[in-house]
């Protein structure tokens, strides 16, 4: 299987869409979606239509809707939540004479859009005959600030060939119809409809603030508008304002040359305690600063974020522009997701669309923390510090459910559990760890104790608490976890996951570490030196299932001896979840998505090589990816054990999922967690960077590239340092980017211990990754497309 042509061109900084495709807007509309992580924008039209889906969100800003259970059962969550198209500022309708611009109608000489990574801006570029033969052009440049997290902007220039009467209308629109289908749930759809309730409006000189409330969740929404029109004759200006919009009107003459300028920002805030005036006056004086600012200056600061961002974050990949275009994209858009979430949950999607409603899981704690901790530590602290403030919702939950401690949800917005099907959801315990190891694996990266005593601690040894209440010892002595889920949905309600087992081991552990470093605050959460010793002992004495006929690890008790699926007969009938009962699935040898192999790259210690080759070899024939959290993990675990081209070919589909809409709903919104796997692939996988020694305090770097990437270059934070690795002709080299000359950093460089400094380079000869079994084959049907490389 070859892969899918590319659908926009290949620019190494930037992502440009040549030609309107109406076919492709939904599509075009996530790829081009700005956000703080605070605010999101879908890529939506200026003018409002065409779209495929209207999208404007808010981190955290959700409405409740009914559960829908055939059957109920005790402790399953009562309540949904799903994110909101909240107030729509982003259209801008502009009529020439009499004629509206619309694209669908006249003629479209020229449309251009262009996502720029380094300026973190957005450009349109349209040039329209109108049906009656009107010629206009029009440039519109939209952000969301970085700087301003509530403030967005969009500059928009109109030109005329043929004196013209312009008249410009910008908006401000609450409760947008919704797209067709919100959800086969006709109870979620209602709740969706008109989801907000007018509360407040308010009338300023050149713009408008709407205040509006959810029905349910009882969150309040303010949502403002400012304008500064620079005209070269007269014009006027208009403001109303109704319950669901407001307008401002600038109308003008334009002579052929003349150009009308108005620049849009929008201000946006929500809060579940402020009063109404609160939160109007908070997105007034929004709107006040950031047009004192003025445009120039909000885009010199975003390009100011993002040169710091880059700056310690890019990743150069020669030899292959697909994936040079696609990593720097999907850093963009991990960045986006999370540079200003504040306090709030990072969606799978981000704020791109309202796909899996707009729910946070353990995508983000793991995949896009660890890429944020050594990127964007200041943005991956903020999330954890909001998974810490849900913690007594997790203490509860726990309570519920009669385990000790906490358990997290498994999908959420405001920290409640609200996943229906229990089996891949409350089942899923292994997010408690995954989120634990988020905590620990920042600490060691950054050096940051704050964040543990604010709260990371707590969540440790809550987790650890839970740990102790799921497990239990067997007469031999063994620590077993029985009835749980791991990352592979296609397996459910399993005895001794191993990857569950392993994390929650080093959970336990984690725990009992941090406890001994913070003794004060371990005593104010009543841990015990007993309950400590507890946890050690139970971590030490995991149980590990491992098939000793087979030589490999059975990814939970008994697994090697289900029933082989019958991959032969799924051929085309993929994701499987959508073709085959639950029930046929479960009791099959077939992996939704890496789990055992999974478990080797992120305990890469409770393996030996040979393990990681054979289980390697066992595993690929039966992993199916049908989901896209899967092949970056594949992809870092084939390079480790030498099959480089087959990690060449998964790091391929990791990037290109949203930008070749590889599994057909980018529309919904973009892969945050594979996108950041991308990053994973290529700076785990090829550049080989481990959390090593003995508690992974150190980093440990051993590359090894394939055919086809010449270079690879990137750079990491590491407690405070920036770190360059560069991997070319054979060898690596790495450097301290600091501007402290005294600066260094121990590093393990292809096995050996070297001091890095800021002054020379240190290399190092690559090492040869020879395999010790032949590539492995996948499912029929299920091989990565094979990518082409131009040498
Ligand atoms: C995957 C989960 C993932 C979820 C959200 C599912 O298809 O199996 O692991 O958390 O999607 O991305």
């Amino acid at each position: 299987m070859s892969e899918p042509e590319p659908l926009l061109p290949v620019d190494p900084w930037c992502l440009r869409e040549p030609d309107l495709d109406l076919e492709r807007l939904g599509q075009m509309e996530s790829l081009f979606a700005l956000s703080n992580g605070h605010i999101g924008m879908r890529g939506n039209l200026d003018e409002g239509e065409p779209h495929e889906t209207q999208g404007t969100y808010l981190g955290g800003f959700f409405e409740h809707h009914p559960l829908p259970y055939p059957e109920g059962g005790f402790g399953y969550p009562e309540s949904g939540q799903s994110l909101v198209n909240v107030t729509n500022g982003k259209i801008i309708r502009l009529m020439i004479d009499d004629e509206l611009f619309d694209v669908r109608y006249g003629r479209v000489v020229s449309h251009e859009r262009e996502l720029e990574f380094r300026s973190g801006i957005l450009r349109r570029k349209v040039h329209w005959i109108s049906p009656s033969g009107r010629s206009v052009r029009i440039k519109s440049t939209r952000m969301v600030s970085f700087a301003h997290r509530a403030i967005a902007a969009i500059a928009y220039t109109v030109e005329v060939d043929q004196p013209s009467r312009i008249i410009l209308q910008s908006e401000l629109v609450a409760n947008e119809a919704p797209p067709e289908i919100v959800s086969d749930d006709p109870r979620v759809a209602e709740a969706l409809e008109d989801p907000l309730v007018a509360l407040d409006r308010d009338i300023e000189q050149r713009g408008a603030v709407l205040v509006h409330r959810t029905r349910r969740s009882g969150l309040t929404l303010a949502a403002g508008m400012d304008h500064d029109v620079d005209c070269p004759s007269q014009f006027e200006i208009e403001n109303e304002a109704r319950e669901d919009w407001a307008r401002t009107t600038v109308v003008t003459a334009l002579q052929p040359g003349q150009k009308l300028r108005v620049v849009k920002y929008l201000g946006y805030g929500w809060s579940s305690t402020r009063s109404v005036p609160a939160l109007r006056d908070q997105v007034a004086a929004a709107l006040t600063s950031a047009r004192y600012a003025g445009w120039n200056t909000l885009r010199h600061a975003q390009r100011e974020y993002l040169d710091e961002f880059w700056d310690a974050a890019d990743v150069e990949v020669d030899g292959d522009p697909a994936i040079q275009q696609a990593v720097r994209f999907a850093l963009f858009h991990v960045l986006q997701a999370g540079a200003r979430a504040e306090g709030r949950a990072i969606g799978a999607k981000g704020l791109t669309g309202t796909g899996y409603n707009g729910h946070t899981f353990w995508d983000i704690e793991g995949f896009v923390l660890p890429v944020l901790t050594l990127t964007a530590p200041k943005a991956a602290a903020d999330a954890l510090r909001w998974r810490g403030s849900t913690l007594d919702r997790a203490r509860v939950r726990a309570q519920t459910l009669g385990l000790e401690g906490a358990t997290f949800p498994w999908r959420t917005i405001d920290g409640e559990e609200t996943s229906a099907y229990w089996p891949a959801g409350t089942a899923a315990f292994h997010i408690n760890a995954d989120i634990a190891r988020a905590f620990h694996e920042y600490r060691l990266a950054t050096g940051d104790e704050d964040v543990d005593r604010e709260c990371g601690l707590a969540v440790l040894v809550e987790t650890a608490r839970l740990w102790r209440s799921l497990g239990h010892f067997d007469r031999h002595g063994r620590w077993h976890i029985d009835g749980v889920t791991g990352p592979d949905e296609y397996s459910a309600v399993v005895d001794d996951n191993v990857f569950t087992n392993l994390l929650a081991s080093r959970n336990l552990t984690a725990a009992a570490d941090a406890c001994v470093r913070n003794v004060q605050l371990s005593k104010d959460l009543d841990v015990s030196t007993e309950e400590m010793a507890a946890w050690r002992t139970a971590a030490d004495a995991v149980y590990i299932p491992y098939d000793e006929e087979l030589g490999v690890h059975s990814q939970s008790e008994n697994y090697t001896r289900y029933g082989e699926w019958d991959f032969e007969a799924s051929r085309g009938k993929y994701p499987l979840l959508l073709n085959y009962p639950y029930f046929q699935l479960y009791r099959k040898q077939v992996v939704k998505q890496a789990d055992l192999v999974m478990a080797m790259h992120w305990v890469p210690g409770a393996f030996t090589a040979e393990q990681k080759a054979r289980n390697l070899d066992y595993y690929e024939r039966r992993t199916v990816r049908d989901s896209s959290l899967s092949a970056c993990t594949q992809a870092v675990i084939c390079a480790e054990v030498g099959h480089l081209r087959l990690a060449h070919d998964y790091v391929h589909e990791a990037a290109l999922v949203d930008l070749r809409d590889l599994h057909h709903n980018t529309k919904h919104g973009v892969h945050i967690a594979s996108l950041a796997g991308t990053w994973i692939a290529l700076v785990e996988g090829f550049g080989g960077l481990r959390r090593d020694g003995q508690d992974g305090e150190e980093l440990g770097v051993d590359p090894a590239l394939p055919d086809g990437i010449s270079r690879l270059s990137f750079r990491v934070r590491w407690h405070g340092h920036r770190l360059h690795v560069e991997v070319a002709e054979g060898e690596v080299r790495c450097r301290l980017l600091d501007e402290d000359p005294d600066a260094r950093l121990s590093l393990l460089l292809c096995g050996d211990v070297v001091e890095v400094g800021s002054a020379e380079p240190v290399s190092r000869p690559l090492r040869s990754r020879e395999p010790l079994l032949p590539e492995p084959p996948q499912p029929p049907g299920r091989e990565p497309a094979r990518h082409s490389v131009v040498v």
